[in-house]
């Protein structure tokens, strides 16, 4: 298919797959090696027991949008219609996969910041229409854009702009004047804002994450996109939302409704019972997160990496420079047989693939004796 031609495997299955055949720690795909909170895998259990097998609402079970409407009006004060402005997506990947389906069409150009999450790339490339991506450098150990970069972005065709904070994989949380740099760029252009916010709530040393959407006239022009997968450690649920008014709303449905029509329904009422009742078990993932997060940094750097702490996510960026090595995608393949360890080159996230050709990323969502015995491991590359 010509559209996809330059997407082959993406990095994951590849780095995954290698993780297994070659029985590494993998600090590569970022899931945890724990599970979410125990009530809320009952609920999941009872309601397949309890017989809630079949097509849930193509929308959503209506307890997921009303406790998804009620998390973003508690937790940021955005008010959400939960029949008319929330819709359940098959994780946070389906929720922006429909939604650039929807806003971009062949020939108009999607604003991304570079390194960006990988479906982005290929869903832009899916709608016909074009990237453009923004730079994100690293500035005093934090990766940040120039807002003049992102303003000579913009053309007559840029219709949407994606924003993804916290970040992954740079591990930036956005500020308010960040934000407020790309607020003003849609509201004078006329685009649409896509959030991808899944690590809403994985920020650490008092980081507060912004939804774009509280920003002035933000709401009105802003599809946002989370899921519960990272919030309750359960990636594999694949249970997600768009929040949104009506009418982008209905655009998203027009789209999702034709590639999956609904969302597997005992994940959704145990997601719902989760984001109503579970807050005080995902600070306490939150805490022991940023643990995790320092002993994986302190550990890379003991072992020589350029380890750059980030504000949010699971992911830490290691510049493999001080130890030798110039090219990341060859260190992430040889890392297994050199060191028993696969993390994921950084540079398959970028369309300026020398910019990031330097960084290998690491996962720290795991328990600690693994990220120890990983560090012990990286220490025999120096
Ligand atoms: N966006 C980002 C930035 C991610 O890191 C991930 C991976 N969890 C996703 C989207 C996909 O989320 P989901 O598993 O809910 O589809
Ligand atoms: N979001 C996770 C990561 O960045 C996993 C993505 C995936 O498996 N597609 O590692």
């Amino acid at each position: 298919m010509p559209r996809m031609r330059e997407f082959g495997e993406t990095i994951f299955a590849e780095m995954s797959a290698l993780a297994t055949a070659t029985g590494s720690i993998n600090l590569g795909q970022g899931f945890p090696d724990e599970d979410g909170p125990k009530a809320m895998l009952d609920v999941a259990v009872e309601a397949i027991r309890s017989g809630g097998n079949q097509y849930p609402p193509g929308p959503g079970v209506p307890e997921l949008r009303e406790a998804v409407a009620e998390q973003r009006l508690e937790r940021y004060g955005l008010a959400y219609d939960p029949m008319s402005e929330v819709y359940v997506t098959v994780g946070a990947t389906e929720g922006i996969a429909a939604s650039v389906l929807a806003l971009a069409g062949a020939g108009d150009e999607v604003i991304v910041f570079e390194p960006y999450y990988d479906s982005y790339a290929a869903v832009i490339a899916l709608a016909g229409a074009v990237r453009r991506p923004v730079m994100l450098r690293p500035v005093e150990g934090r990766f940040t854009f120039d807002p003049d970069e992102l303003r000579a972005a913009v053309g007559p065709r840029t219709k949407a702009i994606l924003v993804n904070s916290p970040h992954n994989p740079a591990g930036t949380v956005f500020t308010r004047g960040e934000l407020e740099a790309i607020a003003d760029v849609c509201r004078e252009h006329d685009l649409v804002a896509i959030t991808d916010e899944v690590y809403e709530y994985l920020t650490f040393d008092g980081t507060e994450h912004i939804p774009l959407a509280t920003l002035d006239g933000m709401r009105e022009r802003t599809v946002s996109v989370s899921s519960a997968g990272k919030t309750f450690s359960a990636t594999g649920w694949k249970t997600g939302w768009v929040t949104a008014p009506a009418r982008y709303v209905r655009a998203v449905q027009t789209v999702k409704q034709f590639l999956t029509y609904a969302v597997s329904a005992p994940y959704q009422r145990a997601a719902a019972y989760a984001l109503a009742n579970e807050t005080a078990w995902v600070a306490e993932l939150r805490a022991s997160l940023q643990a995790k997060r320092d002993r994986l940094v302190a550990g890379l750097e003991a072992a020589g990496f350029t380890a750059y702490r980030p504000q949010g996510t699971y992911f830490v960026q290691a510049d493999i420079r001080p130890l030798g090595f110039s090219d990341g995608l060859e260190l992430a393949r040889a890392l297994p047989a050199k060191a028993g360890v696969v993390a994921i080159p950084t540079q398959v996230f970028y369309d300026h693939a020398e910019a990031g050709a330097h960084f290998v990323r690491f996962a720290f969502c795991k328990k600690g004796e693994v990220i120890d015995e990983a560090v012990e491991r990286l220490r025999r590359l120096a």
